[in-house]
Order: structure tokens, then C-alpha cells, then sequence
């Protein structure tokens, strides 16, 4: 068995993860946690389930790496890092007798359904693999190996895909010049942010070019779907969300004498400049404690895009599960699997992203395995 990859070394984006902690998965219900698959958890739902959190959480100690729960219900590995599961995981694929080839690029496949593999010389070898797992990954952190170059490869075989969208990504807001030189990496604690129907709550920070943080992370593949169909992409920020507008129009409606509007707001809502500044981004600042109360719970922030794949966490799109049987098989292409986030899936942050990653190769070995009448893995 050889595991062809493209770059120096294997795992660079694994590793990248591992700076933030590596939240390999979460130890929420199980039916909680393939909801957050939302589209694709119909399909998900029997591929975590071959491979649930706990399995990852079993695999990892197996490995000489222990997890714990987070308070947030985050699952990590003790060490906080990815380097040492990596190690290990290495380790085991050499014993099983798995070489790893690196500079080695598919480049997809010939007319016969060999794999074209090309070397750092641009030489191509054809390989006739007995079965196949892509696990290319999707088209985020382009330098860390996944630029998304397959899609092209499958299509041409008829594979349906798709597109590659950036997802957990920052947002780009078109701040007026003086507001994002005085508040870049100013934090946002303890928000709310809406988009349609859609909420998610946490901090957020204050970039030169628009916001960034969990909460948006979680909203920003809708906000790029919205733009992609031309219509208009507001996010409605609430800087008070454990208070109700009647209680803050109260507490608005109280006398305010020799006050500025700035430190009258500082004192009965404990605003703070930001977001003070934040509320006059949409003009001036409205007298009546109603109309007030209702800018702080629903300022409306105007989206010109979505940042780019080159930052973002994940991506979005992918092969469409119609494309693959249930074992991750590509109906075009019988013998070839896919795994990880080549599919199409979104997720947001929190561990979802390595488990459906780690979930998909095992089903997909699993499904080389069976064609190949070999021990299936377990
Ligand atoms: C900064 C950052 C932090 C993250 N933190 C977390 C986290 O804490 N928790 C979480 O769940 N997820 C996290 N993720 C997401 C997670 O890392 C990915 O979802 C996961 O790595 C996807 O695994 P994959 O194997 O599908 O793809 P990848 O990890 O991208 O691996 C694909 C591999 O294929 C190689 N390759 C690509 N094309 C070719 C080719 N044509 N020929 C040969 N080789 C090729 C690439 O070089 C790469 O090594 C994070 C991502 C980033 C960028």
C-alpha cells in the first residue's frame, strides 16, 4: 500500500491544526452532534456512525494519546498537539508495512483508469491500483497542500461536484477608513450575530477588513451563498443578547441630563467604544429609548464578501454524495473512494471538520477492504 502526497511531508494542514489545540472532535449526543452537518447529515449520519467521536477518542489513546473533554464539550488530545498522534500514527502505518511517497502528485487518471502520479520533475508514472482512497482535501490554506486541483480531474471523468466554497472564514466589511484604523483587533465580547434565521453567539474581533471569530466562522457559508445568488448579505449583530429591548429601553428611558450620548450609553448599558462607534456606523443616533434599544439588539452590518479559501478554516461543496455509493465509492469510477473533506459537506468549527475527516477514511477503507476481500478494519 502507498500513500502518494504532494508535498514534502504528510499532514501539514493536521499540524496546523494542532496550533489552535487540535479539537479533533466533540462529546456532545450523537444525534446532536451529525445535526451540525445540517444538509449533508442525512448522509454523514451512518458514516459517524461507523466511526463515532468515542471510536476517535479509542483510536487516539490506542495511540498513546489520551483525550479530555473541554468545558465548551470540545474533545482534545492531553498534549494539546497534533505532532505526537501524528508520530504515532506514522509509526503504525510503517509497521503495517504502508510506504509513503512524497512529492508525488495524482494527477488524475489515464484512458485505462490507471492513476497518473507525476514526481517534483514533472515525470508521470501510471499506476494501476488494485482500489484507490482520494483524500485530497478541499481547497483552504492552498499552501498547506489541498488547492482543490481534482476537481477539474473527476469532472472530466463525470464525477458531479460542488463548487469550493471558503466556509469558517472571516467576513469582509467595508468599514469606513478612520473606524477600522481605530478598532482593528478591538474584541466584540459576548455577542449575538444573526443572519436570517440563523444565530450564533460568542466574541468576535474587529479586523482592517471586517470581523472574524467563532460566530461568524459559523454564519459566513451562508453569507457566502447569499452573495453567490446576488442578493444582499446583512448580519445583524445584538450587543446585548441576555437583555430583552424592553429592558434596555427602560433603562434608556432614564433622564439624561447634562450627559453625552457617548457616556450616557457607557453608563446605563456599559457600552463600550466600540461599540458605541458601532451604533453610528448607521447613522445618527436615534433620541428615542425604543428606537435605540432596538440599534443595540439588531445593528445591521452590510457584507461585501466572504474571505477568502486562502485563510479560510474549511471548505464547502465537494463530490456530491449522489456521485458515491454508500461505501464512498465513486459510481463513475468503480475501485476509487473518496474521503475527508473532498466531500461535500460543511460543518462548523468544534471538532466536526477531523471527525466526518476521520469518519469517511474509515468507511471508505472499509469499503476498499470488502472489494478487495481483505480483513476490514475495525
Ligand atoms: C488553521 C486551521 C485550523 C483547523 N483546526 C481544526 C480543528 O481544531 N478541528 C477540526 O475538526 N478541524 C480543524 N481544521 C480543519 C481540518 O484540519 C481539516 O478539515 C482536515 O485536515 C481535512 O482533512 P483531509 O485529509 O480531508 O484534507 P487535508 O488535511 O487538507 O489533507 C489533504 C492532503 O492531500 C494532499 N494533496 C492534495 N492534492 C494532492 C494531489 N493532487 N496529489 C497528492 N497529494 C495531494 C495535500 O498536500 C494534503 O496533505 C483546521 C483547519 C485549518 C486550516
Amino acid at each position: 500500500m502507498t500513500v502518494y502526497e504532494r508535498k514534502p511531508s504528510v499532514a501539514r494542514k493536521f499540524l496546523m491544526a494542532g496550533r489552535g489545540g487540535l479539537n479533533i472532535t466533540h462529546s456532545e449526543p450523537l444525534d446532536r452532534f451529525i445535526a451540525r452537518y445540517g444538509e449533508a447529515a442525512d448522509r454523514l449520519g451512518p458514516i459517524i456512525g461507523a466511526f463515532p467521536p468515542q471510536s476517535l477518542c479509542d483510536y487516539c489513546a490506542a495511540l498513546g494519546e489520551e483525550t479530555f473533554v473541554g468545558s465548551s464539550g470540545r474533545v482534545f488530545p492531553k498534549s494539546f498537539k497534533a505532532s505526537p498522534l501524528l508520530r504515532a500514527l506514522l509509526g503504525r502505518l510503517s509497521a503495517n508495512g504502508v510506504r509513503i511517497e512524497t512529492r508525488a502528485t495524482f494527477e488524475g487518471f489515464s484512458e485505462s483508469g490507471a492513476l497518473l502520479i507525476a514526481d517534483a520533475r514533472g515525470e508521470r508514472r501510471e499506476i494501476a491500483a488494485d482500489a484507490t482512497i482520494l483524500a485530497l482535501g478541499g481547497a483552504s490554506w492552498p499552501r498547506l497542500g489541498a488547492d482543490g486541483g481534482w476537481v477539474e480531474r473527476l469532472r472530466v471523468k463525470g464525477v458531479e461536484i460542488a463548487p469550493l466554497l471558503p466556509a469558517n472564514c472571516a467576513v469582509v466589511i467595508d468599514w469606513p477608513a478612520d473606524f477600522a484604523k481605530a478598532f482593528e483587533g478591538t474584541p466584540l465580547k459576548t455577542i449575538a450575530l444573526r443572519h436570517g434565521e440563523a444565530r450564533s453567539l460568542g466574541d468576535i474581533v474587529v479586523t482592517r477588513r471586517g470581523i472574524e471569530g467563532g460566530p461568524v466562522y459559523a454564519l459566513a457559508s451562508a453569507l457566502g451563498r447569499a452573495l453567490a445568488r446576488g442578493e444582499g448579505a446583512t448580519l445583524h449583530v445584538d450587543l446585548r443578547p441576555s437583555s430583552m429591548a424592553e429592558a434596555l429601553a427602560q433603562r434608556l428611558a432614564r433622564p439624561r441630563e447634562k450627559q453625552s450620548m457617548a457616556s450616557f450609553l457607557r453608563k446605563t448599558l456599559r457600552l463600550t467604544k466600540l461599540e458605541i462607534a458601532l451604533l453610528r456606523l448607521c447613522g445618527p443616533l436615534p433620541q428615542a429609548p425604543d428606537a435605540l434599544a432596538e440599534r443595540v439588539k439588531n445593528l445591521p452590518l452590510a457584507i461585501v464578501a466572504t474571505a477568502g479559501l486562502e485563510r479560510a478554516i474549511s471548505t464547502a461543496g465537494g463530490v456530491r454524495f449522489a456521485a458515491l455509493d454508500d461505501d464512498l465509492m465513486l459510481k463513475k469510477l468503480p475501485g476509487v473512494f473518496v474521503a475527508g473533506e473532498m466531500l461535500d459537506f460543511d460543518a462548523p468549527t468544534g471538532g466536526y471538520l477531523l471527525q466526518a475527516s476521520f469518519s469517511s477514511a474509515f468507511v471508505a477503507a472499509r469499503g476498499a477492504a470488502r472489494r478487495l476481500r481483505l480483513a476490514e478494519p475495525k
